[in-house]
Order: structure tokens, then C-alpha cells, then sequence
């Protein structure tokens, strides 16, 4: 019997999906090449008010409510309730609703595609085939099946973090940090050549603490080694080195991809979709707010008898991607290019105006909860009250890429 639905890949993204779409009764198959029940590695930070219900808002381990970012000497404290996901319980929570709704998972992985009119059919690695009336592709940011339009130099987020005890505390007790961008540990000619980094913190309790060196955006990323190095060098300047290792993570996904074409016959889900929200990097919370609106659409678009895949995909990508999401995800875009010009003393200067904006405004730009009025109006506020090498450079990046300025403030691809 031919599935409704094939979900190729069984990360955050996948597993969300398929547990929205089994709920509300469609067949469901799901193909991953390890076990779906595997341990996610990544540690998955989110903002509490970013989970959808309070039974996803319960698969947080940890949450703080002292949270803070640095701008310079600044401190800033962010009115906002921040958590790590416990990610076990949160792929065990999915995974369980992904059993309740009968979805059926494979261990391979996907090779090849190909359509007929009524059903698509996925050739595995071992040559077996799997048929749906439609398959998400959610196999992550360098997806095995969507296609995306051609585009410019990526620009990668890039961290390497450490979960340890140290010497002392290198943050306040039961205290977060989303961004330190204070640089006095760099010498003056590395503050204004080599890429701006700021260090991610939080306290863990029990004297383990989490922090990690990150690189908002840079194309080309930053390497792995100069993110430890300045690590190491940040903590050794505040005095408090690391004296155990627990866990080492590395980090690297892509900022910048353009929206996939939203003709093509096959529908993708979380990072295959472009669902990286290029101001943050975070996707995590959009995959689980979006699980049950794109599930809704790809069952009332198989409701129709005669449906192709290519048209049950295209009713996906229209609740993914509506016409205020692209719009706003252009001025994102336009935003992220910008930034990606900035040196560490700017960027400093960038996020303390950006920080002192009104909660809802850069609460709101950060979750992509605005609309497309509020994130102009946003980002007008910010060009207003930002000091003037900020907006001589938001000016220089609107000279320099004029065609992406356009497609941002027009909303047109
Ligand atoms: C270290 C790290 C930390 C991060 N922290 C955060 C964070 O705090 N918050 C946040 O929102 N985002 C974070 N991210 C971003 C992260 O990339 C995404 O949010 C998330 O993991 C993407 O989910 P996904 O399900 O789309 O893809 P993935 O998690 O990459 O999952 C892809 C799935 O597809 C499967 N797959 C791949 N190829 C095939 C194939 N050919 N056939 C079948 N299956 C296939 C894989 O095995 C996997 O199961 C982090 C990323 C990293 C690397």
C-alpha cells in the first residue's frame, strides 16, 4: 500500500513532522539511516516562549530567567525566559506520538527519486523502493532531494563550545548568556581584521558550565581552531580556565540559503527547507510550531483524489513558506548581509541598539513572530536610533547589494 506521506530523515525537523502528520491519521513512512531513537548530539537552545504547547514547553532540562548579552561593557539583561531542550525526552516525546499515529520507520538511507503522476517513489542505498503520494525531504541543511535556486558565498555559523568545570566560574551563577561580544582578550589588529566572535554561556549547576565561542554568520566559516584558541584565550583573560572536559561541540550550518523552489515536486522540512532563521541561526522552534500547520495543509491537499505529488507539495511549500514569510525572510536575508560586513567594535555597537529596541520588537525579530510591517518597522527603528557608523554601514550595504536591498524592502524574488 502506497504511504500518504515518506519522510526522508529522523533529526528535529523529520521526527516533528512525522509525529504531527500521524496524529491527524495519514500513513506515514520515515527513513533515516540510523536509528531515529539515536542520541542528538547538538545542544539545542530556545527561548521558552518559543515552544508552541505546554507539553513541548516541558522538554526543557534547564531554563534560565537571568539572561544577558554583552555589548562592549554594556550588560544588557533580556526580559526573557531562555532553555536548553532535554533532548532525549523531547525525540522520545516525538517518537512516541510518531508510534501512536502508526508511522513506520526504515533504517537506510535515501538514494533517488522519481514521480508519476499519482505517487513518488524513493530508491533506497540497498536498492529497495519506497512509494508516497508525497515526500518531505528533511535530511538537514544539505538536502538529498530539494532543490534551491543558485546562489552567492554561504555564510556559516560556527561554534565550538565546552561543557566543563573551570578554575572559576566563567559566568554568575544561574545565570545565561546569549552573547558576549566584549574582545579585550584580542589584540587590536584581530578586533579589526579577523571575524567578530562572541562567547554563549550558561551555568549548568553543580558547578559544570557550558560556554562556546560562535560565530554569528562568516563566509567562509570560521575554522574550528581559531573558535577553541580564542575560547581558551577568553577564558584565561577572565581567569577562569577550564579544568575538565565533559563534552567538546562543534558547530557549523549554513545562514544564508535561499527559499528552495516552491515548484518542485517533492516538499522539504527544517534545515532542507531554508528554515534557519538567518538573524539567529535557530530552527528548532520553527520546525516544531510549523510540524502542525504543514501537516494540516498535506492533508487536505490528499484529500483529493487525483492529486499529483507535485501539487500536494506545492500546497506544503504555501504553508511553509506564505507569501509575509519569504517577505520577511528577504529582509533577514538583507539584515544577516549586512552584519556579515561589520567589525567587532560596530557589531558591539549594532546589538546595543539592537537590545535596547522594545522586547516585542527584537524578541519578535529574533522568532520571526512579526509581521512584515513590524519587522520594517523594526529595523527603521534600529537605522534611527543606531549611532552613525551603524547606519552608514546598513547605508553601504544597501549601495553594495542593491538587488537584495530591493528584493527586501519589495518582498519580490
Ligand atoms: C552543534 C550544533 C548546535 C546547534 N544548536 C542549535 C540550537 O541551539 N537551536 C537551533 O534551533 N538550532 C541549532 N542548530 C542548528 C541545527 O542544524 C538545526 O536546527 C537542526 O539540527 C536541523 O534539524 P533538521 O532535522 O532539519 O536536520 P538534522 O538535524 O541535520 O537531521 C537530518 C536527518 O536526516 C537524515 N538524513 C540525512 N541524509 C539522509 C538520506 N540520504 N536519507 C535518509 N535520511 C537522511 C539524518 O541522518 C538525520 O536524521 C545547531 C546545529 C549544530 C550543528
Amino acid at each position: 500500500m502506497t504511504a500518504d506521506v515518506l519522510i526522508v530523515g529522523a533529526g528535529p525537523a523529520g521526527l516533528a513532522l512525522a509525529a504531527a502528520l500521524g496524529e491527524i491519521g495519514l500513513r506515514v513512512e520515515g527513513i533515516a539511516p540510523a536509528d531515529p531513537a539515536a542520541s542528538w548530539t547538538n545542544t539545542y537552545g530556545i527561548w521558552e516562549d518559543e515552544l508552541p504547547t505546554s507539553t513541548l514547553a516541558a522538554m526543557l532540562q534547564q531554563r534560565w530567567t537571568d539572561c544577558v548579552a554583552y555589548t562592549g561593557d554594556d550588560e544588557m539583561r533580556l526580559a526573557r525566559v531562555y532553555g536548553l531542550l532535554d533532548n532525549s525526552r523531547l525525540q522520545g516525546h516525538l517518537l512516541e506520538r510518531c508510534a501512536r499515529g502508526g508511522v513506520r520507520w526504515r533504517r537506510q538511507a535515501a538514494h533517488a527519486i522519481a514521480h508519476t503522476a499519482s505517487y513518488s517513489t524513493v530508491t533506497l542505498v540497498d536498492g529497495s523502493e519506497v512509494c508516497a503520494r508525497v515526500v518531505v525531504d528533511a535530511s538537514g541543511h544539505a538536502p538529498i532531494f530539494v532543490q534551491r535556486p543558485a546562489h552567492g558565498a554561504v555564510a556559516y555559523q560556527a561554534a565550538y563550545g565546552v561543557v566543563g568545570r573551570f578554575v572559576r566560574p566563567p559566568v554568575r551563577a544561574g545565570r545565561m548568556v546569549l552573547m558576549d561580544y566584549r574582545a579585550d582578550f584580542l589584540t587590536a589588529t584581530e578586533r579589526q581584521q579577523e571575524p567578530p566572535t562572541f562567547l554563549y554561556a550558561m551555568d549548568l549547576g553543580e558547578g559544570r558550565y557550558f560556554v562556546e565561542e560562535t560565530s554569528l554568520a562568516h563566509a567562509p566559516a570560521v575554522p574550528f581552531n581559531m573558535l577553541r584558541g580564542r575560547l581558551h584565550r577568553r577564558l584565561a583573560h577572565w581567569g577562569c580556565p577550564v579544568r575538565t572536559i565533559e563534552h567538546e561541540e562543534f558547530c557549523l550550518f549554513p545562514m544564508n540559503m535561499p527559499v528552495p523552489y516552491l515548484d518542485q515536486p517533492v516538499l522539504g522540512y527544517g534545515g532542507a527547507a531554508s528554515m534557519v532563521h538567518p538573524a539567529s541561526g535557530y530552527q528548532v522552534g520553527a520546525a516544531l510550531r510549523y510540524a502542525p500547520i504543514v501537516a494540516h495543509a498535506l492533508a487536505a491537499a490528499l484529500q483529493t483524489p487525483n492529486a499529483t505529488p507535485g501539487h500536494i507539495a506545492h500546497v506544503g511549500w504555501g504553508a511553509l513558506w506564505p507569501q509575509a514569510r519569504l517577505h520577511n525572510h528577504r529582509l533577514y536575508l538583507f539584515g544577516l548581509q549586512t552584519l556579515l560586513s561589520f567589525d567587532t567594535a560596530r557589531l558591539q555597537r549594532f546589538f546595543a541598539t539592537f537590545f535596547r529596541l522594545p522586547r516585542a520588537q527584537w524578541a519578535g525579530y529574533l522568532s520571526n513572530t512579526l509581521s512584515t510591517p513590524e519587522v520594517m518597522q523594526t529595523m527603521l527603528t534600529l537605522f534611527l536610533h543606531a549611532p552613525g557608523d551603524v547606519r552608514s554601514g546598513l547605508m553601504t550595504a544597501a549601495l553594495r547589494h542593491p538587488a537584495m536591498f530591493a528584493r527586501a524592502v519589495t518582498g519580490l524574488a
